[in-house]
């Protein structure tokens, strides 16, 4: 088995709460910069390939800038500092989730249930930080 470095996977489509937290926070300013066409773009202009499934794609290249619009959701300054804090833990704890799922599967249930559990706690916590940051509109 050949174990990979210290560079992470290509970490996916983004999930439920990061995407919540775009709707949320950023709609009005752009999320993400394609290299390709050198300009930024906003969440409502990127496009979905329905046939390959990718979602975030530049509009202009099809480049996909998922990875950019996450980065943006982590690093993204209209994000009150509680909210980004506990999206940043959220996906720690999602990611240390995923790698001991794979790492232990059936043997050690109970440390993956002990995981899953924080996990939910900490998506319990951002979406409280969330909610209370709404602005009420
Ligand atoms: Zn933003
Ligand atoms: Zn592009």
């Amino acid at each position: 088995m050949v174990q990979r470095g210290s560079k992470c996977p290509p970490s996916g489509p983004l999930t439920a709460d990061e995407r919540a937290l775009l709707f949320y926070y950023c709609l009005n300013h752009t999320v993400a910069r394609c290299i390709g066409c050198s300009r930024s773009y906003y969440l409502s202009e990127l496009v979905a390939d329905l046939l390959s499934g990718r979602t975030h794609l530049c509009p202009q290249c099809q480049r996909d800038l998922t990875d950019n619009v996450r980065s943006h959701v982590y690093g993204c300054g209209i994000l009150p500092a509680e909210v980004r804090q506990r999206a940043q833990t959220l996906r720690d704890v999602a990611q240390r989730l995923v790698k001991e799922s794979r790492q232990l599967r059936d043997e050690a249930d109970v440390l993956i249930r002990e995981t899953e559990a924080a996990f939910e706690a900490n998506r319990r916590a951002l979406w409280q930080a969330l909610k209370a940051t709404t602005p009420s509109t």
